[in-house]
């Protein structure tokens, strides 16, 4: 059984009195240095961009350059993209770092790729949420809380889980529950949802498309059936709330019938094989050299890929029909 903390398993304590640095004020920073701010923790902010500098001022935090934040900073929370990780590491945080201090990031990529080298004697953790940056705010302003995975990947000073579990705590990650994790492990979930389980869910919408379409069914139908009604976002729900079996009890009796007595005809869907291809480049680091490449080449594959994609037609006519189901929407 994976450890799950909570509130009463990570105390505040361990980092009072001590500075935090929140490195980055985008999506999850800006969230990260309001809610450990608002649980009666230290936190300054070191951005590169001006805006973001005056932005967090504005917020009443202080503001500095990245190194001037990390400098006498007893935990540095990394919310910075994970693509410039390793550079901005290098070059802004790593000299300014104290010994004895603790490097916290939101994401396992770069530990578990080696795309990150953090200075001897310094500690390394992970508080990774698994929600966007503006549910981290909501999600601790309405006491809800959100859930994380946490960990930690070098302890040279001892204090490595309590500093990890007060950073967790002061986030709101512990009201519901922080699953303990490696960054590896957060990196291989992480990464997979997005390569195994991604791309295998737009095939079987796609494939689904193309037969309703020939049918006769209005695209805007089939749009409308697949996700603007928020129908299935509903189902998700539910599943988190009673959990998958029991939400069957929502759904008609001829829906329960339906996709229970034709399951069958799918189940030889060799879906696992080319998961394991997907988790085998992903767990080998292959992936991470792929896009590492991608990056130094300055994204020939990704411009290829987003204009094969042809969205802009596609864009537009969703967006109107978007339009006709909230007519209210600017
Ligand atoms: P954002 O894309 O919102 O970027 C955050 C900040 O990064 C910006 O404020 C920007 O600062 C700064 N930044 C960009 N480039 C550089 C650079 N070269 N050097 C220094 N700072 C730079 O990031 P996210 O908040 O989405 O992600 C941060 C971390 O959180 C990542 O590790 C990500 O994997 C993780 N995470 C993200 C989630 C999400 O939902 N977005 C969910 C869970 C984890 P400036 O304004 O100064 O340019």
């Amino acid at each position: 059984m994976a450890k799950i903390f909570h509130d009463p398993d990570a105390p505040l304590e361990p980092l009072n009195g001590k500075r935090i640095a929140v490195i980055g004020y985008g999506n999850q920073g800006k969230s990260w240095a309001m809610n450990l701010r608002d649980s009666g923790l230290d936190v300054r902010v070191g951005t590169v961009a001006d805006t973001s500098r005056k932005e967090a001022a504005a917020d009443g935090f202080p503001a500095h350059e990245i190194p001037e934040a990390v400098d006498g900073a007893d935990v540095v929370c990394l919310l910075i993209p994970d693509e410039v990780m390793g550079d901005a590491v290098a070059t802004a945080v790593a000299p300014s770092l104290k010994p004895g201090a603790a490097v916290c990031f939101a994401s396992g990529y770069a530990v578990a790729f080696e795309e990150v080298a953090i200075p001897d004697g310094v500690d390394i953790v992970l508080v990774a949420p698994r929600m966007i940056g503006v549910g981290v705010r909501d999600s601790y302003l309405d006491g809800s809380g959100f859930i994380a995975f946490v960990g930690v990947d070098r302890d040279v000073t001892g204090n490595a889980w309590p500093a990890a579990l007060a950073i967790a705590r002061g986030l709101g990650a512990t009201r519901r529950g922080s699953v303990e994790m490696t960054s590896r492990q957060e990196a291989l979930i992480d990464l997979f949802v997005e390569q195994g389980i991604g791309p295998a869910l737009q095939k079987v919408w796609r494939d689904a498309a193309l037969v309703l379409l020939e049918q006769g069914i209005p695209l805007e139908a089939v749009l409308a059936e697949f996700y603007l009604s928020g129908e299935i976002e509903r189902t998700y729900r539910a599943m988190r709330e009673v959990g998958p079996i029991r939400q069957w009890q929502y759904h008609s009796q001829t829906s329960q019938y339906g996709t229970m007595s034709r399951a069958e005809r799918f189940a030889d869907l060799d879906t696992a094989t080319r998961m394991r291809v997907s988790m085998e480049e992903i767990s080998s680091g292959a992936f991470a050299r792929e896009w590492a490449a991608e990056r130094a080449a300055g994204y020939p594959r990704m411009k290829a890929l987003r204009e094969a994609e042809g969205g802009d037609a596609l864009m537009d006519f969703e967006d109107g029909v978007r339009k006709q189901f909230d007519p209210t929407a600017g």
